[in-house]
């Protein structure tokens, strides 16, 4: 039975690898890469062997950034006292998009008791150090409307008490149930902002 090229081999595994590629996309891929004028392959390359070196986390919020502080921590035309919690960098993104200009704090994820992902694993220590240290005047916790979007927004409001001079409010639904933010578009974004509530 004829073998595939070990190199082609390699390339499909690696490219299975990756989250929502099963073996059948994955060899698509590997063989649309094959074809020379398919795409130019050392843009990819290069791409890909500097989106981990050339990206680091802000060590403020934890969002993805090229310069440490991000440019969104370390502008001062933003509302510094108005922070936004987030899942992940893409919800920040998304967000950024209306016209919130307030801070992000990612959490890096969201509680999930089933997969073991406890309060120690997400940016919840960071965050509340941050209120501590800063002029933050009220959090909105923006995490995604699912179960365990829901569970972790709870969690915060919780914590959150420690802090009775912040205002804590959390984004209007309107967002669909199990929906997720990076996907929703800026009108929707707007106006589950605008109609935020405190806990
Ligand atoms: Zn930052």
């Amino acid at each position: 039975m004829p073998r595939l090229p070990k190199s082609l081999e390699r390339l499909i595994n690696e490219l299975s690898r990756l989250p929502g590629i099963g073996p059948k996309t994955a060899q698509r891929l590997a063989f649309y890469l094959l074809k020379k004028d398919s795409i130019d392959i050392n843009n990819l390359a290069v791409s890909i062997s500097q989106v981990q070196s050339g990206i680091t986390f802000c060590s403020v919020c934890h969002n993805m950034t090229e310069t440490d502080p991000c440019s969104v921590c370390s502008d001062v035309h933003r509302d510094h006292t108005i922070l936004c919690v987030v899942e992940e960098p893409l919800d920040a993104l998304a967000l950024d998009k209306t016209a919130f200009k307030g801070l992000f704090h990612v959490l890096g994820g969201v509680l999930n008791p089933l997969e073991g992902i406890g309060p120690q694993d997400l940016k919840i220590d960071s965050l509340l150090e941050r209120i501590r240290s800063s002029s933050i005047q009220e959090v909105i916790v923006a995490t995604n409307p699912s179960l365990e979007g829901e569970t972790t927004s709870m969690h915060l409001a919780k914590l959150l008490k420690e802090f009775p001079d912040v205002k804590v409010t959390r984004i209007a639904r309107g967002l669909p149930m199990g929906g997720d933010l990076e996907y929703a578009d800026d009108i929707t974004l707007t106006r589950a902002l605008e109609g935020r509530r405190e806990y």
